[in-house]
Formats: C-alpha cells, sequence, structure tokens
C-alpha cells in the first residue's frame, strides 16, 4: 500500500467546490478510490491534515531547458527587445546544453514545479539532437534525460516530441535550430519507444511545433498516423501576431482557423498561447472539444499580448497553464497574472467571475477550470480530488499567513491574490509524498548539480 493511503482533511476542494470533513483514500494503483465529503470522525488509520487539501494542477507546457535561461534575458541590449530577439539569445543556451546538463537542470526545475504545485509536466520537447545537428546513437537521449530527471524529482511527465522541420512558411530550418529538426515518423516513433518503456508516471504523446515550423503535409502525416492514439496533441498556436500574419499569407486563414478548416481539432489537441484569436476561432476550438494552454507569466515576460480570457472562459473550452520558459514556477502566480491582465486592461475588477453561473471569486473559477483542463492537456480522464484521477494533492501548511483567521471558504482567494510564499506543506504525487513537511528529500543533491550546470552553461 502507498504510504498515505488514506487521508482526512478537514476541507477539501473537490469538482463541486469546497467540501468540509473529506475522506480520501488511494489504491494500490496510484489513484483515489474515495472521496467522500462529511466524515465526521477520522477512522483509525487515516492521516489527519490540519490544512486544507487542494487538488495539484498539470503544467501543460514546458521547455525545460530554459529554466537555464530564465534570469539570463532581462536586459536589453538593442534599441529594441520583443519576442524574436528574445528567441536568438535563448537559442545560444539550446545549442550548448548537453544531455546531462539538461537532466541537471530539469530535475532543478521538476523540484521547483512540484514546490509550486505542480505534480505533473507536459515537455513540449524540441531539442532532440547533438551540439552539431546530428543524432546522437540513442536518438532518444535527450528525451531519457528529462525521463531521468522527473523520476528523480518524483512528478510524472508527460513526454511530448515535436514536429519541428522548417524556420517559416516556405522558408528552410536555420543553422542554429539543427538540434530541433524532426519528421512526422521521428515523432511518431520517439512518442512509441517512450510509451513502450512503461517507466512509472512517464507517459508520451505528439507535438507539433506550430504551422509555421511543419508543413502541412507533415502534419496531416502525423495525424493519419496518430488516428487510434489516445494521447495529447500539442501545438503551438498563436503566440505572435507576426504568426498570424505569416500564416494568413501563407494559408489564407489564421492559425486555428486552419486547423479547424482541415478538420484536425478533437479532444486530443491543446493550443498553446492561443493569444491571438478571433471569435469565430475560439467558437470552432470549442465546437471541437479541444483544449486551450495559456502560459501567462511567460507571455508576459516575453511580451506576447493578451489571451481572450473572458471569451475562452464563456466558450467552455478546456483551459490548462503552462509555465513555458520558468520565469515563473507555481501556478498561483500564472491564475493571479491571467487575472491581473485582464483587471489592467479593462480597469474592472474580478473579470474571471461569473455571478450568473454561482462563481463569484476569480480564483475559484479559475482553478476550477484549470483541474478541470489539466486532465485533458496530459491525456487523463480525470483530474483533481475525485475518485478515479491519480491521487495528487497540496496539503496547505495551516500556519500560512495569507489564512490567518480568514473563513475557509475564502482560502482559494487569498492563496492566489494574497501571499507570495508557496504554502504547501506536503505534496503528493500517485498516492506518495513527493514533499513532506516543506521538505523534498532530493533538493539539495540536485540544486548542487544545478549550479554546477548553469556555472558551465555560463
Ligand atoms: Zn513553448
Amino acid at each position: 500500500m502507498p504510504e498515505a493511503a488514506l487521508l482526512w482533511a478537514p476541507r477539501a476542494w473537490t469538482p463541486e467546490g469546497w467540501r468540509e470533513q473529506v475522506l480520501l483514500r488511494a489504491g494500490d494503483d496510484g489513484r483515489w478510490s474515495e472521496v467522500t465529503p462529511g466524515v465526521a470522525a477520522p477512522p483509525a488509520g487515516a492521516t489527519v491534515l490540519d490544512g486544507p487539501l487542494l487538488p495539484a494542477l498539470v503544467d501543460a507546457h514546458s521547455h525545460a531547458f530554459q529554466r537555464a535561461f530564465a534570469g539570463r534575458a532581462e536586459r536589453r541590449e538593442s534599441a529594441s527587445d520583443d519576442f524574436w530577439s528574445w528567441r536568438d539569445r535563448m537559442y545560444r543556451v539550446a545549442l550548448r546544453i548537453t544531455p546531462a546538463q539538461l537532466r541537471d537542470v530539469a530535475a532543478q526545475l521538476y523540484v521547483e514545479l512540484l514546490q509550486g504545485g505542480y505534480t505533473q509536466v507536459c515537455e513540449f520537447h524540441y531539442l532532440q539532437h547533438g551540439l552539431d545537428g546530428r543524432p546522437y546513437d540513442d536518438p532518444l537521449e535527450m528525451s531519457w534525460a528529462l525521463a531521468d530527471a522527473a523520476a528523480e524529482a518524483g512528478i510524472g511527465l508527460m513526454l511530448l516530441p515535436v514536429l519541428y522541420e522548417r524556420a517559416g512558411f516556405g522558408k528552410a530550418l536555420r543553422d542554429d535550430q539543427r538540434r530541433f529538426r524532426s519528421s512526422a515518423e521521428q515523432v511518431w516513433q520517439a512518442a512509441t519507444t517512450v510509451a513502450e518503456a512503461r517507466r512509472p508516471l512517464l507517459g508520451a504523446g505528439l507535438a507539433i511545433h506550430s504551422l509555421r515550423a511543419a508543413s502541412a503535409e507533415s502534419i496531416a502525416g502525423l495525424a493519419r498516423k496518430a488516428e487510434g492514439f489516445a494521447g495529447p496533441i500539442h501545438i503551438h498556436v498563436a503566440e505572435q501576431s507576426a504568426e498570424v500574419d505569416d500564416c494568413l499569407a501563407a494559408t489564407g486563414a489564421r492559425p486555428i482557423e486552419w486547423l479547424a478548416r482541415e478538420r484536425l481539432l478533437d479532444r486530443r489537441w491543446q493550443l498553446v498561447h492561443a493569444t491571438h484569436t478571433v471569435a469565430a476561432e475560439i467558437e470552432a476550438v470549442a465546437a471541437s472539444g479541444a483544449g486551450v494552454v495559456l502560459c501567462p507569466s511567460t507571455e508576459a515576460n516575453l511580451g506576447d499580448g493578451l489571451a481572450d480570457l473572458p471569451g475562452w472562459l464563456a466558450a467552455g473550452a478546456p483551459l490548462s497553464i503552462g509555465s513555458d520558459s520558468h520565469v515563473g514556477r507555481d501556478w498561483r502566480e500564472e491564475l493571479r497574472w491571467l487575472e491581473y491582465g485582464q483587471r489592467l486592461v479593462r480597469r474592472q475588477r474580478n473579470v474571471a467571475a461569473a455571478p450568473a453561473e454561482g462563481r463569484t471569486s476569480s480564483a475559484e473559477r479559475l482553478f476550477a477550470r484549470a483541474v478541470e483542463g489539466s486532465a485533458a492537456a496530459t491525456g487523463e480522464t480525470r483530474w483533481g480530488l475525485v475518485a478515479g484521477a491519480r491521487a495528487d494533492a497540496l496539503v496547505v501548511d495551516a500556519r500560512e499567513a495569507a489564512l490567518l483567521g480568514l473563513p475557509g471558504e475564502l482560502a482559494l482567494d487569498a492563496l492566489v491574490f494574497s501571499g507570495p510564499a508557496r504554502p504547501w506543506r506536503d505534496v503528493m504525487v500517485a498516492g506518495r509524498w513527493a514533499i513532506r513537511d516543506g521538505v523534498h528529500p532530493r533538493a539539495e543533491a540536485i540544486a548542487e548539480r544545478f549550479a554546477t550546470a548553469m556555472h558551465a552553461l555560463g
């Protein structure tokens, strides 16, 4: 039996919202077998928590190697600085990092993501080949580096090998993109090999870098291979207005419009950075069942623009969040940015709230949607504190200053909008404690290796 098979929480966030006196049981398979509110007395053998219990979230979009770059790009070196100049500088790290360094950087990141309330990460993995652009002897060397890092940290990993074949519409891959080159066949082989390894907490899906970086023929080819494939399919879709313009010029359609027109979208598809959209695109995505991944701290850091959050929320599309370039590594910051971006631009408050639906709290509505969207992003049927979902959870420290003296039903509002410190005392992944009493057992050793890798990457 997992060490914490039976938990009792005074208050827990379920698909119905806050519930009191909740008993949770995890089975041998690392999934919740029972979540029962209203159990007044904890049964013998239960671990009795004194703080609220929350579902953890899926980090739906990560490029682990970019953790090595966080903090290195906050100085403007030319007349102007934008996404594209940031990207050129980011490539300098991408061109240097070795598999061993990637493992050490990713392990540090994954510990930080656990500390930030994520228990599963979707790696949008395009850094495939050796420094000279030739495949490693094992073409999945960089993938296994990520898998080893996730296993050491104790976080779940959905590895998404990326189709990446050109620099832009009608433009050959640049030399500084040589480590990224991949065909539909290579992506399919990579996903199959990773899935067949059957490592614990490791899954495989598919990714397409973007419409600008993959041809229509190759996308169609990958979609054909993926018929009957259950895993998620992720794509960077409309992060920059320039790529929307290029897509329009090359195809006559905006990116989401093009995906809908080609009848590619279904529930497996997750549209990362669905930032620049028109109303018809949001409707098309909602009708298809596809999900949306927003990365607010990165989108702010890169000056991407603001997604139509009210539009996506109203349409009912599954919505998840990603830490992407890892300038933020805590989902509370992402939810705060989602709401604050809208407040600043509209000069209103509580934009994400929907009183007509009974949701007067922006934090609760965003969190509820992010929990639901987590399942879609990582190809799970269920996510959260509900029977059948993986037994992942966050125990809030009952001594957290943001919560002192507040009514319990305001806990999520306070956790998102008041309190910079990380409030999780314990973090559970698949029925086991990854962090206990604030301590991750591997954190110190991992941080030491991370610092060495960071020095070497200069
Ligand atoms: Zn990305």
